[in-house]
């Protein structure tokens, strides 16, 4: 069991108001693969700009439905871990609970969190690439389907590198981080903007911020609690220790 330290569970004890900030380790344990690290990460496999940019899609469109193709099914093998599954529970612990995501792997919402804010889309919509317009059917037979509206080519719904993130998730995150009494970042380098803005903004509006990762981080200097370990085993210990001072 992963010791968490009093003082951190007295504040979230106390605090009415949570918000989490998620990324991909979260999902590491699930088998997901993160993106950034040296040698496990999609990017020392990858070239973003060959797969996760408007003008790799351009460029390429089959290589790049293929990729989210192939990272669909991995996460449709994978299984939410304790990480995900202590944040479901979490939420029914506060009187405002909010769960923001750079994650597109839906483990969050599968694991049973509500009203997940998905800052960077998801695997599981897609959308036209020409007009932007939904598309709730995967066709299955060509690499990329076309939309059955305008014939355009059929694209993620996810934020690539180069593009905006979707408005009001941004806006709803950024309140969120403003008015938070604790800010927990769990599975994040925090390194790609706007999102690792919003630990900084609830630090800026007085929370007390947590930055859960095996690895020392950059945001790790700046928080006021850094706790080295997965998240699979340091979320469910932090919510048996709040449970506890709670009971007692
Ligand atoms: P990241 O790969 O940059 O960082 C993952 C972090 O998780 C690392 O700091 C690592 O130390 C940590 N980690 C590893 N195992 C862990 C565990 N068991 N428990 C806790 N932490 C663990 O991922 P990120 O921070 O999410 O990157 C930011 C976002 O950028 C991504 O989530 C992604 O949405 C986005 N992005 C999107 C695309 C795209 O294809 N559209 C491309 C690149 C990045």
């Amino acid at each position: 069991m992963f010791d968490i330290p009093p003082k951190l569970i007295d504040k979230l004890a106390r605090a009415r108001r949570v918000a989490v900030l998620t990324g991909a380790g979260i999902s590491a344990e699930s088998g997901v693969p993160t993106f950034r690290e040296a040698r496990t990460g999609l990017w020392a496999r990858y070239r973003p700009e060959d797969l996760a940019t408007p003008e790799a899609f351009e460029r390429d469109p089959k290589l790049v439905w293929d990729w989210y193709a192939w990272r669909r099914a991995l996460v449709a093998d994978a299984q939410p871990n304790p990480g995900h599954h202590a944040l479901a529970e979490m939420q029914t612990r506060f009187e405002d609970f909010t769960l923001i995501t750079q994650n597109v792997d839906g483990l969050h919402q599968r694991a049973g969190s509500r009203d997940v804010i998905e800052l960077h889309g998801s695997l599981a919509r897609i959308r036209c690439a020409r007009e932007g317009t939904p598309v709730a059917v995967f066709p299955a037979d060509e690499s990329p389907p076309h939309c059955p509206c305008c014939g355009g080519p059929l694209r993620p719904d996810v934020v690539w590198f180069g593009e905006m993130l979707p408005i009001e998730a941004l806006a709803a995150a950024n309140d969120a981080a403003m008015a938070c009494d604790v800010f927990l970042c769990a599975g994040t380098s925090a390194v790609v903007f706007p999102a690792a803005d919003l630990p900084l903004i609830a630090l800026r509006a007085g929370a007390t911020v947590i930055d859960i990762n095996p690895a020392e981080t950059e945001l790790a200097e700046r928080v006021s609690f850094a706790l080295h370990g997965p998240s699979g085993v340091v979320l469910p210990a932090m919510l048996a220790a709040l449970d506890a001072v709670r009971a007692g």
